[in-house]
């Protein structure tokens, strides 16, 4: 396994962090007269005229309290699409490195790769959705240093092998990112309590999903101390604003609130599993561990377009690699699915 500190861009061994104006003062203050902030107020009814903490020093604890790891391993940025993007930045020399994704998956890690002129070689899952690790083995070299697994996969559902994994956190020469924005669905346990055997291990969470929260773009990465002081030199510096901090903090104080929602929402994606498989119409449901079901339909654009017609809106997945005729339903509300149902039967 790849040691951190070797496989960040040289270039950035030297770079300081932006300074800030709190930076620069610690202790207690009544007067703030260091950061050109509006001293009178703000436009709006509640203030927001004080920049923000760039080190989101109340999130990170109670997110260390939620999660059992210490907030040294810890880093918040907007959306876990901008940990994505400076993961990137941070390990991969552009057209000289390159990141591996197995397709089908997320999107974003090829977008954000093409954006910093970064390669994506893709080694894809097989067709019932697994890690290819013989092919893996054979890809990967020096310049591979970002591996992007997504578990739950998205737009797939299933959960990848957890042996495979581990021996490619044993073997992989660079480092190895585990997306879990569906974790909270999954009857699995987090790779986070690896973190502590895998320096070369990040795992990526998020509070848009299961926490309800994708509008106020919070994402967590969580790795090894060196890999997280780097993304906090690297991030902008108020890459959280108030708003996004002190809302974030509210959702995290209602972790019973999102336990009742996943259980429901499992409820609901069981009994939309068990309906759906019964459908003529219906060639395949793959097996989830997430809050969305992959379903593989005959006429599948046809019914796409009858759903659209009738202003209920799913994801469709035909053109990716092994998803032919596959359309992403996400779990609604149980009013929202049985409408779903209702459309299907009379689709057929
Ligand atoms: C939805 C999703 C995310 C979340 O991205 P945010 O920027 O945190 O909203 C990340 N990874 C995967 C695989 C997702 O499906």
């Amino acid at each position: 396994m790849g040691s951190p500190e070797n496989l960040i861009r040289d270039h950035l061994k030297e770079v300081k962090a932006y300074s800030s104006a709190r930076d620069e003062f610690e202790g207690e203050a009544e007067v703030f007269l260091d950061a050109n902030e509006n001293s009178l107020g703000s436009a709006t009814e509640v203030l927001y005229n004080r920049y923000p903490d760039p080190h989101h020093k109340a999130l990170k604890q109670r997110w260390s309290e939620i999660k059992g790891i210490s907030t040294d391993r810890i880093f918040f940025g907007n959306g876990s699409d901008e940990p994505i993007d400076l993961l990137i930045r941070l390990f991969c020399e552009p057209r000289q490195d390159h990141i591996i994704t197995m397709p089908p998956t997320y999107g974003m890690y090829s977008v954000s790769a093409a954006i910093n002129a970064v390669e994506n070689v893709l080694v894809p899952l097989t067709p019932d959705f697994r890690i290819d690790f013989k092919e893996l083995k054979e890809v990967w070299n020096g310049s591979s240093k970002l591996l992007f697994l997504c578990s739950p996969n998205n737009p797939t559902g299933n959960l990848l092998s957890r042996e495979i994994i581990l021996d490619i956190l044993k073997s992989f020469p660079g480092i190895v990112v585990v997306d879990e924005a569906y974790i909270d669905f999954s009857s699995e346990p987090s790779w986070i309590a690896e973190l502590e055997h895998y320096r070369n291990l990040v795992v990526l969470q998020t509070l848009s999903k299961a926490w309800g929260m994708a509008g106020i773009r919070v994402g967590v990465a969580m790795g090894d101390p060196f890999v997280i002081s780097m993304l906090e030199k690297i991030k902008p510096p108020y890459n959280l604003s108030l708003a996004n901090q002190t809302l974030a903090l509210e959702a995290l104080s209602h972790e019973a609130k999102k336990i009742d929602q996943v259980k429901i929402l499992l409820e609901e994606r069981d009994k939309l599993k068990a309906v759906l498989a019964d459908l003529p119409l219906v060639q395949e449901v793959v097996s989830s561990h997430a809050n969305f079901l992959l379903v593989r339909f005959e006429r599948s654009d046809e019914l796409f377009d009858y759903l659209i017609g009738h202003k209920v809106i799913v994801r469709n997945r035909t053109k990716e690699l092994h998803c032919k005729g596959c359309l992403r339903i996400t779990v609604g509300t149980p009013a929202e699915n049985s409408r779903l149902v209702g459309l299907l039967h009379s689709f057929e």
